[in-house]
């Protein structure tokens, strides 16, 4: 079955290093990111809601809910402006390479701004990867 991901996650998805808000959480994202980090394309549904990581979250209050949806939701807002984004299909591997090629440290900023991971994660080298150091 496809993996429902909301728009941000494809962000959070490359940055992540194995921590997480709890143990279910990071078991559930652990098999999640071992399936999209795979090399073989990855079907993926785009979904404005929550998703299949927010499913196995300690912040999910309700289907459609996080217990941060005003910060959460504005993540996902800037994303989809950014990319132009669309509730729709996805390969994992073909939106996550043109977002990486046209994303700067400017424009991660302002959609992460307010993340608590931001300052403590590897999202930045990640998503930014070689691009970080020659700017
Ligand atoms: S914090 Fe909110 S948006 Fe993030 S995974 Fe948990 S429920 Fe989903
Ligand atoms: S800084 Fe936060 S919102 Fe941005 S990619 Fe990392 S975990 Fe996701």
């Amino acid at each position: 079955m496809d993996i429902k991901l909301r728009p941000h996650h494809l962000l959070c998805t490359q940055g992540y290093q194995g921590n997480g808000y709890s143990k279910e959480f990071v078991e559930n994202m652990n098999q999640i990111t071992a399936r999209l980090r795979s090399h073989e394309p990855v079907k993926i549904r785009l979904v404005f809601s929550t998703d299949d990581l927010c499913r196995c979250c300690p912040n999910m209050l309700a289907e459609g809910l996080c217990r941060t949806d005003d910060k959460v939701t504005k993540f996902d807002r800037k994303i989809v402006a950014y990319f132009d984004l669309k509730e729709q299909e996805y390969i994992y591997q073909d939106i996550v390479t043109e977002i990486q090629s046209k994303i700067t440290p400017e424009i991660l900023a302002d959609i992460c701004e307010g993340c608590g991971w931001y300052p403590v994660s590897a999202c930045r080298e990640k998503i930014l990867k070689d691009r970080l150091h020659h700017c």
